[in-house]
């Protein structure tokens, strides 16, 4: 069976097309700028990369252009079984991917108030996938599902109690689909039950987060009500002290919207630096420039801070992984975190290992380390096409 993965956002279709048999990428790509000038589509499919040119007005308009592309090539004569997708927010109801009727729709819909920048994004790629495949199952994977299991007092804000329950204010975390894939993958490298190991999953990309992961079970993640709660991330601030927002909004004038866009695409890497969101330039000019060393070390700090304190949520850790873009390319973010941990938690980094630009999943502690310290790569398509196919059929 071939299952489509469709990630959506405001004007980006990313899709993925996955033979389930042998669990093989055939197809995977993007289409950017919709609904706004110079649009364009690009894939690699078979190993080929290809792209098109082309203004689309709508996600409908992207789909077709993939679709058009898929059938003449990756899916010749050949259908798709399902439509799995990323979906940002679940609330509190959504723990199970599920599948997709009109009801669940809505639901997701009403959702919109709490990730306003996503939810509505990943409703339009439902409604377009129901458009282009009438009849055919769709499932929504909820990125919060994995954190469902999270104890109340981890994820309690201390607010007013009935402020919070009016507005579903706590935390619910993020990137659940990727802190899950790669918790169970690294039970695997470390030929361990998942659920005899407590794992530190540190999830490090344009959006970062790390979870606690006790036997299996996330029990506190960095994310919070939004994604912009954690570490520094490429633009996104953080956690910061509220109290200076208060005071942005009394000195500077700003609004809610021009604290979003702040909080969300001006802080961070790029904030903090004043030149670049990509931890590649923050590393490769941190010895002639103080800004990018500032940075640095604020995110490994930050990083450091969390590996800490879920060390402490549960009591003792067995492993920390590393995952996305940073967290599986940056030999220098994570010798610079185990650095400063090695004495907390007996970490001897296998710094050959670490060097590698290997793209499996490894172990790059030595065997004498008191705590394991793997890279895995994430797969959250491979993940989302897999409960899809589980609910299909
Ligand atoms: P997203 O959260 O958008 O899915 P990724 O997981 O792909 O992002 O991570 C993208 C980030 O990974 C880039 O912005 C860059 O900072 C970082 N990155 C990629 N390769 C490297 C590298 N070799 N060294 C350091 N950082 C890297």
């Amino acid at each position: 069976m071939i299952i489509l993965t469709l990630n959506a956002g405001s004007s980006s279709l990313k899709f993925n097309l996955i033979e389930m048999t042998n669990e093989t990428t055939l197809a995977d790509g993007i289409a950017e700028r919709i609904g706004l000038p110079e649009g364009f589509v690009r894939w690699t499919i078979q190993g080929e990369k290809g792209r098109v040119e082309q203004d689309m007005k709508d996600h409908k308009d992207a789909l077709q252009i993939i679709m058009d592309e898929l059938s003449k090539t990756a899916l010749k004569g050949r259908d798709v079984g399902g439509v799995g997708h990323r979906v940002a927010h679940g609330g509190s109801h959504f723990g199970d991917p599920m599948l997709i009727t009109p009801k669940v729709l809505d639901e997701i819909e009403e959702l919109s108030a709490l990730a306003p920048l996503h939810n509505p994004a990943n409703v339009l790629g439902i409604k377009t996938a129901m458009e282009i495949f009438p009849g055919k199952p769709q499932v929504a994977v909820f990125d919060t599902a994995f954190h469902s299991t999270i104890p109340d007092y981890a994820y309690t804000y201390g607010l007013p109690h009935e402020v919070c329950k009016k507005h579903g204010i706590r935390r619910y975390g993020f990137h659940g689909t990727s802190h899950r894939y790669v918790a169970e993958h690294t039970a695997v490298l470390l030929g361990k039950p998942l659920d005899s190991l407590k794992i530190i999953t540190c999830h490090l990309g344009n959006g970062s987060s790390i979870t606690a992961v006790d036997r299996g079970k996330s029990i506190d993640t960095s994310m919070g009500l939004t994604p912009v709660e954690g570490v520094i991330m490429g633009t996104r601030s953080g956690t910061i002290d509220p109290g200076a927002i208060i005071m942005l909004m009394e000195k500077e004038k700003l609004d809610a919207k021009a604290l979003n866009t702040m909080l969300n695409k001006q802080s961070g890497l790029q904030g903090v630096s004043g030149f670049s969101s990509d931890c590649r330039d923050i590393e490769d000019s941190m010895a002639t420039n103080d800004h990018s060393r500032l940075t640095f070390e604020l995110l490994c700090y930050g990083i450091v801070k969390y590996i800490g304190s879920y060390a402490a949520a549960m009591d003792g850790i067995d492993a920390i992984t590393f995952t996305a873009g940073i967290g599986e390319n940056s030999p220098g973010v994570r010798a610079c975190v185990c650095g400063r941990i090695k004495n907390l938690l007996g970490i001897q980094l296998d710094e050959e290992a670490n060097a590698s630009r290997s793209k499996e999943n490894r172990l790059i502690s030595k065997p004498s380390s008191r705590t394991a310290v793997c890279v895995i790569p994430t797969n959250e398509e491979l993940m989302i096409a897999r409960y899809t196919a589980k609910l299909v059929y």
